[in-house]
């Protein structure tokens, strides 16, 4: 039995590994859930799975759980900080990063810090904190099993050869596919006319807006270059990304001797999900199964960087290194934010991007804090370029 905290447990990456948890109440016990201002469904969540700790970081919504969550021997607990404690309890086996952006990013270290095995499928920590917390893993023999599906599948395809942060013997590079989102054959031009709701509709995968904006803008692919430089320890030029529309192989590993292992599946984070949890035992859900003969055809395409300009500019920022990655994620939050709220086109997301990587100066990471004041300050810059805009 494997106690497991999952944090941001009303999100989509929340429902994915819930629906997988009610399949195996053998195998698990919920040892606690986490919010922000969702407290309608983390009480439903909460009455459902009993776990020992709720965790709700926005005020008002951890005051309606204090008064309305009535299950005995749950405690619930207000604000950020209490995250950090909860994924590092000693009865603690698994800790799921489900939470959205850099908010995630204090939770990741502490679970890491407490050698936790984590389930990280919030990418946007180890892009901006991914030199803090690798040196962590090294120190605390903490673990890290990629959810993101790219990453799984090159998990998947390693298999035992998988060791967090350390390049595997014999791999030449490493392809991550990527959907290309809605707009990956749309002319530039139209980019401004794109509209949220046509954005946030991805094609292949179900998922939260956040990411969903990514995936159309391809900054997703770009975090996820970073990402994978960080839990392979691959070099940028040993990272490609290949445009695969049906979203069938998740990735691929290229060997020396011109092997090339990749992983399939249906597009659903309850395949990845499932992997990460079973810890090398394969576990069933509630997924359909590849139909390849009703799927017919497998295509791949260049990804069009200059269509894209995020994609590129994360490759920048990674082979600039230091705070560069942590710069520009933080402005992509906020870029994001504002045109989910209707404040920028979607073309200027990447030029927004652009302008505050190369305004704010890169340096070298030194704690935690001192990303959280960067946090800080790069939000307040990007706010106040995009209002200067208006
Ligand atoms: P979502 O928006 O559906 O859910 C986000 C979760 O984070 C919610 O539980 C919310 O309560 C919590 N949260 C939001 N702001 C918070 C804050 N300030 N403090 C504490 N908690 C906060 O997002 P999602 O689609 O589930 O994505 C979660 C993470 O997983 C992201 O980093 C995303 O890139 C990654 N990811 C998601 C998918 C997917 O299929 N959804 C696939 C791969 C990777
Ligand atoms: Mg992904």
């Amino acid at each position: 039995m494997k106690s497991i905290c999952i944090l941001g447990a009303t999100g989509s990456i929340g429902d994915s590994t819930l629906n997988v948890l009610r399949k195996h109440p053998d195998k698990f016990r919920v040892h606690s859930l986490t919010a922000h201002t969702n407290a309608d469904k983390i009480i439903q969540l909460a009455t459902e799975f009993k776990p020992e700790h709720v965790v709700v970081t926005d005020v008002d919504a951890y005051q309606l759980v204090r008064q309305q969550l009535t299950v005995q021997n749950t405690q619930i607990h207000c604000g950020s900080a209490a995250l950090e404690e909860v994924v590092a309890e000693a009865t603690v086996d698994l800790v799921v990063a489900g939470i959205v952006g850099n908010a995630g990013m204090a939770s990741v270290l502490a679970a890491v810090q407490a050698g936790k095995t984590l389930l990280l499928a919030n990418k946007e920590s180890i892009v901006a904190a991914g030199e803090l917390v690798m040196p962590v893993v090294q120190q605390t023999a903490a673990r890290i099993i990629p959810l993101d599906s790219e990453h799984n599948a090159i998990y998947q395809c390693l298999g035992s050869e998988y060791q967090t942060g350390v390049r595997p013997d014999g791999v030449k590079s490493i392809t991550l596919t990527a959907s290309g989102g809605p707009f990956w054959q749309t002319e530039a031009s139209q980019f401004k006319h794109i509209t949220p709701a046509q954005a946030v509709a991805h094609p292949k995968w179900d998922m939260g807006a956040k990411i969903s904006i990514d995936s159309a803008t391809l900054m997703n692919k770009g975090l996820e270059i970073i990402e994978a430089h960080w839990l392979f320890d691959m070099p940028n030029q040993d990272i490609n990304v290949l445009v695969h529309p049906q979203s069938i192989i998740h990735s691929m590993v290229n060997y020396i001797d011109g092997s090339v292992l990749a992983q399939m599946g249906c597009p659903d984070m309850q395949i990845p999900i499932s992997h990460g949890l079973g810890l090398g035992q394969r576990l069933i859900n509630d997924a359909s199964f590849l139909d390849l003969l009703q799927q017919q055809q497998l295509t791949f395409y260049v990804a069009d960087t200059d269509k894209f300009s995020c994609l590129q500019l994360a490759r920048e920022a990674m082979v600039v290194g230091g705070t560069a990655p942590a710069i520009l994620n933080a402005a992509n939050e906020v870029s994001v934010a504002a045109f989910l709220a209707g404040q920028i086109r979607f073309d200027q997301i990447g030029q927004i991007n652009d302008r505050i990587l190369n305004a704010i100066q890169a340096n070298q990471v030194e704690s935690l804090a001192h990303l959280q004041d960067l946090d800080i300050e790069v939000r307040f810059k990007t706010e106040t370029l995009i209002n200067s805009q208006q």
